[in-house]
């Protein structure tokens, strides 16, 4: 069987950390299309400044250019016993455009809910001087509201108030909500509770993969 695998997930659902686990568990790799467009912006390539344009301006990238830099990515040899997407598809266009191409073996939904996300994401605080990122709940700077490598101050991110995350989730739903009954209706579709622990929620996973 190959591994050819989606995993996909509310902000703060942990997705990201099982979809690291599971690459380095197949030997695949894992494929964020966000960590592309970064790599792309840093080099400063033709893609990379055409997206940067996008990102700066608040608008998404369109669903052309990340579906050819996926298909690129996709036809590497690295990928041809399986991999893992996470970030890609976001809608169902992606989804039907990443079903002309290649098949998938198993779609992962790791979900939390809306609550669940909030409360992780505006615990979030980040330092005003150096970057680093904290987690009030799981990592606790020492002192309360001071940074431990710089004594920088620490804030939360506009973006990480709970409006603006509300926000986010609904699109997050909006968009996602037809993908999920396109695989669903396939049958690849496996659903995981994200509100346990990193340990179980990777056990579930590995579980459902083998009985389904
Ligand atoms: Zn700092």
């Amino acid at each position: 069987m190959s591994h050819k695998f989606i995993i996909m997930g509310p902000q703060a659902s942990g997705k990201g950390t099982q979809g690291k686990l599971l690459a380095e568990k197949f030997n695949i790799p894992r494929i964020s299309t966000g960590d592309i467009f970064r790599k792309e912006i840093a080099e400063k390539t033709e893609i990379g400044k055409l997206v940067d344009e996008y990102l700066k301006s608040g608008k998404l990238v369109p669903d052309h250019i990340t579906s050819s830099i996926a298909k690129k990515r996709l036809s590497k040899m690295d990928c041809k016993k399986g991999f893992i997407l996470d970030g890609y598809p976001r809608n169902l266009d992606q989804a039907l455009f990443l079903d002309s191409i290649t098949p998938i073996d198993k779609v992962i939904l790791v979900n939390i809910s809306d609550k669940e996300a909030i409360k992780r994401i505006s615990n979030r605080r980040v330092c005003i001087d150096c970057g680093s990122s904290y987690n009030l709940i799981s990592k606790p700077p020492k002192k309360k509201g001071i940074c431990d490598k710089c004594g920088g101050k620490l804030v939360l991110r506009s973006d990480d108030y709970p409006d603006a995350i509300a926000k986010r989730l609904e699109i997050y739903r909006k968009q996602s909500r037809p993908m999920l009954r396109f695989y669903d209706k396939k049958n690849i579709l496996i659903k995981i509770q994200g509100m346990q622990s990193i340990g179980d929620v990777y056990s579930d996973i590995l579980e459902k993969l083998k009985i389904k």
